[in-house]
Formats: C-alpha cells, structure tokens, sequence
C-alpha cells in the first residue's frame, strides 16, 4: 500500500520519527511509494532542505525564513496545502503548539485524512475540528501514543460499550523528586526525560503532567467520553501507552516499547499493519509493569484538565494558550517551575468562556489568555 503524505513540523521529534518511517515503508513497498509531496517548519532551513532532498520532496514550507532556494516553496503550511493538497492525501500534523490548528483546518478543508500529534489543535479548537472532520468526511487518526493506544482498543467498537478511557503517564523527568522540590526544578532536569525523548515543550509540559491534563482533554474530542469516563495513572515503564475498560469489565490495553515511530506508522497504514520499525516487546526486560494513582495535589494540572472538560465553551483555547506562554518563559529561565500550573490556573479562572466555539472566537480567547499570562508572568518578576 502507499499514500502521498505531508509532513508538517517535520524538521522537529515527531517529524524526523516519521521521515524514518516513511523510508521504512518505501523500503517494504518499493521505489515511488509514500510519495512525500510537502512538508514545512517554523525555521530550521537547513534540516528542512536535507529532507527534502532525501525524500524528493516536491514543495516546502518555512514560517520564518522564506530565503532559501528550492523549486516550490511556500512562507507557511496552508499555502502548501492548498497548493498541493489532493482529497485522500495524509498529512502528518507535527506542528507544536497553537500554530498546529490553521494547518490542520485547511488540511481537513482540502479532503486530507489527518494523523494528528499536536495535540493542542484539539485542546484549544477541538469543537472547530470535529465539526470541520465530520463535514469533510476525513479520517482524523491520533498519533500520540496514547490515543493511538485506545484508537487500537477501541477498535471501532460502539462509544455505548465504553466504561471507562484510561491513558497513562509516564510521570514525567521529576516523579523520583520530593514534592517539596519540586517547585523549584530546574530546566536542565525537566528537559532530562526518563523514557521519552521528545521536543522541548513536551517534555516540559510531561514533568508538570500537562501533557497528560491536555491529553485528558484530547481523548474527550476524539473518542466522545466525558470526565467520568476518563482517567490517567503513572505507569513508570511507559509500556502500556493506554487501556479502555468496556461495560462487561474487560480491559483491552495497547503495549509497545516507548518509540513513536509504532503510533506514526499505524496511522500512516491504517487500516493495515504492516511490518513495524520500531524495538518489539522483550518480555525478559519487563517483569514488572508498575500503575498508581496519580497524587492530584503534587499535580494539580490534571484537576485543571477536568475543570477545562466541564466548562466547555473556549475553556480548551485558555488553558492551551496560557500553558505555551508559562512553558516558553520557564524554557527561558525566566519563570519557576513551580509557578506555571499556578497561573494558568488563575487565567483559567479569571478570563470569561464563551459558548460560541468558531475559529474566530478561539483565536481571540487564545490571544486574550496570552496576553494575561504575560502580565502575571512580568508582575511576579516584579515582585520577585
Ligand atoms: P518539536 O519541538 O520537536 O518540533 C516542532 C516542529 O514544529 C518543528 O519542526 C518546528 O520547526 C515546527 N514548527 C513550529 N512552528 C511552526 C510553524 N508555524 N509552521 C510550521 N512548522 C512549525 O516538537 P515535537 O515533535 O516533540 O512535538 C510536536 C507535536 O507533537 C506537539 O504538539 C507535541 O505535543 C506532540 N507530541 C509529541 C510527542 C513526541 O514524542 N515528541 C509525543 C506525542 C505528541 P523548526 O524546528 O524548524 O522551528
Ligand atoms: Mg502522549
């Protein structure tokens, strides 16, 4: 089998995971498969030109640097698209952060089936892009592993026999530190990953379990559960990626050695499997596989996750956007590891949600959310 796929971020982690497996499957289904049309960056030029070469890629995208030489290029991923875009293509949405949801609305727009890792396209605008999935008809397949996960538990079967969405957490670069340290961690040990090896932003927003309260938040727009249907719990090992427990009390888990290539190629060859890239099982490794109870109080972000998932509205577009504000200031040193959960918390509960969940009403909110966070950020410097 093969598909044209656009790889969009694919200059960061998850891009050059796929670059690897898309040679993986042209390796499998020979010469002229996976024909990579696009893919774009925010403004790694060099990485993103040594791909296009070693993929043949047609055109490119850059957002922040538009002089380099190549036949098609383009100054951002939804003019590529709607350049190149063909209904049936796949495009890889590998973008970090907010940036991600233009591109994925006009990939959707142009009839393209979606393998989504940013996760933050559907925390910030997942009304906007379920609506605009079911219109077109695409397919939106999840990458993070672990909604591939309970994708693949699920395996089709009706929401109705759901008892409950688990996803698990690694816990992140800090869970062997006491919690009365953790305040003030620094980023050299936030960015210093157990399992995972991942961008920046990710990695940080694993340490203070955001990614796991965004995740929350993804798994509602993608499988159609509520809070009371959905859970997270630290499983250290990072084997078991998700579960879901169905009305008979059957638990169907999905395992994996930690490596993202596995969820970025069943997307890629989904219905299918097909020979996999990534390490297998060695079951000699992993005699024990280890859960427990995420301690709410030493990580109050997954409260704030189902506090998003109550209100509604553009809750998601708040809590997104303060999130990126607090994670870049701590990535610069400018902000303490300890205050980020504690002001998006506040802009979560300062700024008014509205109930009219368009595109325009989710960039607004995102820009007003941004905009406070910035201000209790620089008075906490003040007074610090
Ligand atoms: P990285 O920071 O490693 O990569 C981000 C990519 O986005 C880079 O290619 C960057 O380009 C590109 N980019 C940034 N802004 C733009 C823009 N405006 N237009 C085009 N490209 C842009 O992040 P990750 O790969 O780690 O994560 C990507 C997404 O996947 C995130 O949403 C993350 O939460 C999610 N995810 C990641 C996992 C992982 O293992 N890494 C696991 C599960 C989900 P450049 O570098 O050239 O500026
Ligand atoms: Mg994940």
């Amino acid at each position: 089998m093969s598909r044209r796929v656009f790889i969009l971020g694919s200059t960061g982690s998850i891009g050059c995971s796929t670059v690897e497996v898309i040679e993986h499957l042209r390796s499998i289904d020979g010469d002229g498969s996976w024909p990579v049309v696009g893919i774009s960056a925010g403004s790694n030029c060099e990485l993103l030109l040594q791909q296009a070469a070693q993929l043949d890629v047609e055109a490119i995208a850059i957002t922040n640097k538009a002089a380099l030489k190549f036949k098609n290029i383009f100054s951002n991923s939804e003019e590529l698209l709607k350049a190149h875009a063909e209904p049936g293509d796949i495009v890889v949405a590998a973008i970090v952060g907010f940036a991600g949801v233009a591109p994925v609305l006009t990939a959707i727009e142009c009839g393209c089936d979606i393998a989504l890792a940013n996760k933050e396209t559907l925390v910030a605008a997942g009304e906007v892009i379920m609506k605009a999935v079911q219109e077109a008809g695409v397919r939106l397949l999840p990458v993070d592993s672990e909604h591939s996960a309970i994708y693949q538990a699920l395996s089709e079967r009706p929401n109705a026999e759901i008892a409950k969405i688990t996803l698990t957490a690694s816990g992140g670069s800090l869970r062997n530190i006491k919690t009365e340290d953790l305040s003030n961690a620094t980023v050299e040990q936030v960015l210093n990953h157990p399992t995972w090896s991942m961008g920046a932003k990710v990695t940080v927003d694993s340490a203070s379990l955001m990614n796991k309260a965004l995740e929350l938040i993804e798994a509602c727009w993608l499988f159609d559960v509520k809070d009371d249907r959905l859970e997270a719990v630290i499983h250290p090992q990072s084997i078991v990626h998700g579960m879901v427990q169905f009305v008979d009390g059957s638990v169907i888990a999905q395992m994996s050695p930690p490596d993202m290539k596995l969820p970025i190629q069943f997307a890629l060859t989904y219905p299918k499997r097909v020979d996999g890239c990534s390490p297998k099982i060695d079951w000699a490794n992993h005699s024990t596989l280890q859960f427990e109870a995420i301690d709410k109080i030493r990580h109050p972000a997954i409260q704030l996750a189902y506090d998003v998932i109550r209100l509604g509205g553009t809750a998601g577009a708040v809590f997104n956007a303060a999130n990126e504000e607090v994670v870049e200031s701590f990535l610069e040193h400018s902000l303490p590891f300890g205050a980020m959960v504690p002001i998006v918390a506040e802009v979560l509960g300062t700024i008014t949600h509205s109930e009219n969940v368009t595109l325009e009403a989710v960039v607004a909110k995102d820009t007003e959310a941004r905009e406070l966070t910035r201000k209790i950020i620089s008075s906490q410097k003040v007074n610090s």
